[in-house]
């Protein structure tokens, strides 16, 4: 759900392309694959390996239309060019680990529930831990896309191996966490239960924008959104005792009345109250940003940001 093209991203892509053009170049060198493939990959190499997804759908389509022989015969080759597996072992000087290392992507951009750190210092080994890449195309089916940047999308296990599992996502159906920003086109919405004045009693989302309505829906129906929203219901009922507590100005007070006059910026206040960022493009920071900010809106308790509400 959220978009992950950050400062970071474009360093990430030129680290990409360096780490794996020449070390991919050598597997097809010295690959048994008819040489007219050969030279298609050849000179379409660096896009193979950058290229936005669109355009490497056309690059696939096209390699696959070239292709004269049996397509059985040709993917195994394929798969030991763009080796995937060896791009997950630590010991390639150019890695996985490096990737997430680049990338800085703190939370799964699918669910924004969990963390997705990367700890890859060699001192520790077996101790390291990095998001996983779920292959947006699956490297099954589409083998000459198993390391192409933009098909590498960092993500929690739960999103990649539980809820996507071998599903497969496809751009005209799904969300595309590089191509697509659709923060704004849809929020989260939550009923409170008549039992308790601070008891929240579903947690939903509404979708503003028909045009990616059906996209975001079939993307959130594949990591199971609702449905695990709804184990953190507690987030709704803590914000709305906060409002109670306090103020509707809550952040508007952290902002002028701090005990040793440090005049926190609304940003700041925003990310000390609620330990989330505000910028839609740093909502991939922390776990639940999204719906902690749909929640204040629909609260009114962001009259802080003048500009904004
Ligand atoms: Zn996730």
């Amino acid at each position: 759900m959220i978009n992950i093209v950050t400062k970071h991203t474009e360093n990430a892509k030129a680290e990409h392309e360096k780490g794996l053009l020449r070390k991919t170049r050598a597997k097809l060198n010295s690959s048994s694959l008819p040489k007219y493939l050969k030279e298609f990959i050849d000179k379409n190499l660096t896009q193979i390996l950058i290229e936005k997804p669109d355009k490497l759908l056309e690059i696939n389509k096209e390699f696959y239309s070239t292709n004269k022989g049996s397509v059985k015969k040709i993917n195994p080759k394929i798969r030991e060019i763009f080796d995937y597996n060896s791009f997950t072992n630590k010991k390639q000087e150019y890695n996985g680990y490096s990737l997430a290392d680049n990338l800085q992507i703190n939370t799964c951009p699918n669910c924004n529930r969990q963390y997705t750190i990367t700890i890859s210092s060699k001192k520790v080994e077996g101790q390291l831990t990095r998001p996983d890449f779920d292959h947006y195309f699956p490297k099954s089916k589409y083998p000459l896309l198993s390391l192409s940047f933009y098909n590498l999308i960092p993500s929690c296990k739960i999103c990649n191996s539980t809820f996507k599992g071998y599903k497969e996502t496809d751009i005209k159906q799904h969300i595309h966490p590089y191509s697509d920003n659709i923060i704004n086109d849809f929020s989260f919405d939550y009923k409170l239960s008549s039992k308790g004045l601070y008891k929240c009693e579903s947690i939903s989302v509404k979708f503003k924008e028909p045009t990616t309505k059906d996209r975001i829906k079939k993307t959130f129906e594949m990591f199971r959104i609702e449905e695990t929203y709804n184990g953190h219901k507690f987030i709704v009922d803590q914000i709305l005792q906060l409002k109670n507590s306090l103020n509707d100005d809550y952040l508007e007070i952290l902002t002028q009345k701090t005990y040793d006059n440090i005049n926190w910026t609304p940003e700041e206040a925003y990310r000390i109250g609620f330990g989330v960022n505000y910028k839609d493009d740093e909502l991939c920071e922390h776990p639940f940003s999204k719906l902690k900010k749909d929640i204040l809106k629909k609260e009114e308790m962001l009259s802080v940001f003048k500009t904004d509400v």
